[in-house]
């Protein structure tokens, strides 16, 4: 990973104080089921299909757009393969055979020959942190980079291509480059000498500071270390520049936060970006820091009239929230309703990450035998809390890593339905790394959708500190997937951008099949295991790993009567590839390039690799 899976742990400590360790509440009875519309796998016909002109039009005027000669996977209920559509506005009127496209085709129409080139809808990725966007624009990236000169040389080029910066922030330099009391102000001071400039390690454990920001932030010879962190001294005890854990949190506030044109200026970025990887819905999970100033460039990216992407919504709820959040919740729903953004949840944090030892478990940890992790909910408060969202008619969407955390999630959703009885909750579960097996048929009565980083499911060092912390048995049943789909649940598959950097579906949905790093991305996942499946035995099909990305993630944000697959009424957002990934071995996947990308009958990216 570009970013380290620990960014979600800072952002947890970053939006709570909060730690207590409770005892998990008893499962209450089963509720009764009802099949999921949208988690079956039926047999997938492969032969092309034509509906009748009756069922596949919906005008019998001329089209704006004729697509033919394609290998058209709808991913409809009945997962037909056909060879032509048209569009008209924004919309499917037709989809079906060559035939009958025909009738369709005016003196305006524009028709294109697809080649035999596979078309899917558009993909939706269900947890990606687009206001990250800006991080991507505004931060120095050290990633990859092996030495003091090698990060100097990036420093000062990045700021020659950024002169007005007020300060410089980044990412991605690693410990072993220097000694052990890690890189030196003044190291820094030789390129950044007049702003502050912060710059997070790989692991994101430790800053490197340079004298600006340590002047600024007051830290001094006299600054003792803070309670579960360390500022790196010189040999006459003055700080040197590295700043380790909770010494990080010194220098935070040297940094000024984005304002809402730089916030902006990320989201276009990220538009165009996700785009070029076949994405035209992207669920944010959260807003950043107080919400404001991400909030307001959402609010003029859709004034702009620029905005050519979808995003649903959560907003953060915090154990240090009274009941009133959710009211406020509600009313910033009906405020911010009726565009391309708009809020259709709330995000919960249960527990931390596996790596920083705060995942919640039901056994402890193998290097910390007397902890189980961080719940960072008090059970009754979040049951109440869970059964206020769910009368409020709010989507609840929980960040759950561990096993202990996931059951307490459970038993909130359990909690609401039982006050409030049965709704079309739809509430949502990411991460999902231990999941207790008999917690999966409580997922499945509970409607629950699934949410889970599938680029994550691979040998690297992520597993191998796994193995270190949980041991090899737990270690080896992370990341569940097939489970999910066997029992009708819905899985909807996501990013978690910028933890996983670049968010490219097809990398997910290879590692969906295959459980195993991509040939050649080496330089992504560090430590990768090329050969080693993890847990083989939850691998899918490409077929549920595309529904999991269309259709299902449609369904995850309340849009699968408008989005999610290639059918007559529904909005034209679909892309052309490369090459036909149900053809394809699954292990070449990854090398799938979009080469056109519409989003509501309109064309929004062309490859130059395309030629029509
Ligand atoms: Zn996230």
């Amino acid at each position: 990973m570009k970013l380290s899976r620990l960014l979600s742990f800072l952002l947890v400590f970053y939006l709570l104080g909060v730690s207590c360790r409770p005892t998990t509440s008893p499962s209450p009875a089963p509720l009764p089921s009802e099949p999921s519309p949208t988690s079956a796998s039926p047999g997938l016909p492969r032969a092309t299909v034509s509906p009748t002109p009756a069922e596949g039009a919906l005008f019998s005027e001329a089209a704006d757009f004729v697509f033919h000669n394609g290998f058209v996977y709808t991913v409809d209920p009945n997962r037909l393969i056909v060879e032509a559509f048209a569009l008209k506005g924004d919309r499917f009127v037709y989809v079906g055979d060559y035939r009958g496209v025909q009738a369709y085709i005016g003196s305006a129409t524009q028709v294109f020959d697809l080649g035999g080139r596979m078309v899917l809808p558009a993909f939706v990725d269900s947890h990606a942190h687009a206001t990250s966007g800006v991080s991507d624009l505004y931060e120095v990236s050290l990633y990859g980079i092996d030495s003091v000169v090698g990060y100097q040389q990036a420093i000062r080029e990045f700021l020659a291509e950024h002169p007005d910066l007020e300060a410089l922030r980044g990412a991605g330099w690693v410990n072993q480059v220097f000694g052990p009391k890690g890189p030196t102000a003044a190291m820094l001071d030789e390129v950044a000498p007049d702003i502050p400039a912060v710059l997070y390690s790989e692991d994101y454990h430790s800053v490197w500071a340079n004298s600006k920001a340590l002047e600024l932030a007051g830290i001094t010879k006299q600054t003792p270390d803070p309670e579960g962190g360390v500022i790196e001294r010189d040999s006459a005890g003055n700080p040197s520049g590295t700043l380790r854990e909770t010494a990080m949190d010194l220098v935070a506030e040297v940094i000024p936060p984005y304002t809402a044109e730089q916030y902006l200026e990320g989201l276009e970025y990220f538009q165009g970006f996700a785009h070029s990887l076949g994405i035209t819905t992207v669920y944010i999970p959260s807003l950043p820091g107080g919400l404001g100033e991400a909030l307001e460039a959402l609010r003029k990216f859709e004034a702009s009239g620029k905005m050519r992407i979808r995003f649903p919504m959560a907003i953060g709820i915090n154990p240090e929230d009274s009941l009133t959040r959710v009211d406020e919740l509600r009313q910033m729903i009906e405020e911010e309703k009726g565009g391309y953004y708009e809020i259709v949840g709330a995000k919960i944090f249960m527990d931390g990450v596996l790596e920083g030892s705060t995942a919640y478990l039901e056994e402890p940890y193998l290097h910390m035998p007397d902890s189980r992790g961080e719940l960072l909910w008090e059970p009754q408060k979040y049951n109440e809390v869970c059964a206020a969202l769910d009368r409020a008619g709010i989507q609840i969407h929980v960040h759950s890593i561990g096993d202990a955390a996931t059951r307490i999630t459970l038993d909130g959703f359990a909690y609401a339905r039982q006050q409030n009885g049965r709704r079309d909750s739809r509430n949502m579960i990411t991460h999902l790394q231990l999941v207790n097996p008999a917690d999966l048929d409580r997922m499945a009565q509970l409607d629950v959708v699934a949410v889970p980083q599938p680029y994550w499911f691979v040998v690297d060092t992520y597993y191998t500190q796994a193995v270190e912390y949980v041991g090899r048995e737990r270690a080896d049943r992370q990341y569940p997937m097939k489970s999910f789909f066997d029992r009708g649940i819905v899985v909807a598959s996501s990013s978690d951008y910028p933890v996983s950097w670049p968010p490219n579906p097809f990398y997910a949905i290879e590692i969906g099949v295959t459980r195993t790093v991509p040939a050649d991305l080496g330089d992504i996942y560090v430590g990768a295991d090329f050969k080693t499946p993890l847990n083989p035995q939850e691998r899918v099909s490409v077929e549920q790993m595309i529904a999991s990305f269309t259709i299902n993630g449609a369904y995850a944000a309340f849009m699968e009567k408008q989005i999610g697959s290639i059918e007559v009424g529904k909005k034209a957002d679909f892309i052309v590839l490369s090459q036909n990934i149900l053809q394809v071995p699954a292990t070449e996947i990854h090398r799938t390039k979009v080469l056109l990308t519409f989003f509501e009958g309109k064309e929004v990216y062309r490859s130059e690799e395309y030629t029509p």
